[in-house]
């Protein structure tokens, strides 16, 4: 699973990784819009999945998919 979701509820498409502003471990901020770097994106083979998943931030753990549902 990516951020926030029951693990039945995430689809682990990776918008939420892309679509977000969040403070990155190093102390960045990847910005809206823009892929993060720690993020390997879905694939026909694969979902996305997260390559710092165990440290990933505080925002990324809290995130609730149902907050992107109006984008
Ligand atoms: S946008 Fe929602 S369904 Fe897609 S990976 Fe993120 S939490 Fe999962
Ligand atoms: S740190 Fe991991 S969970 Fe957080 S936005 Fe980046 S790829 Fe997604």
């Amino acid at each position: 699973m990516i951020p926030g979701v029951p693990d039945e509820a995430c689809i682990r498409c990776g918008v939420c990784c892309i679509a977000l502003r969040v403070k990155l471990p190093d102390g960045t901020y990847k910005p809206e819009g823009m892929p993060c770097p720690y993020l390997i994106p879905r694939t026909e083979e694969k979902p996305a999945s997260c390559k710092i998943y165990d440290q990933r931030p505080q925002a990324c753990e809290l995130f609730f998919c149902m907050d992107l549902l109006p984008l």
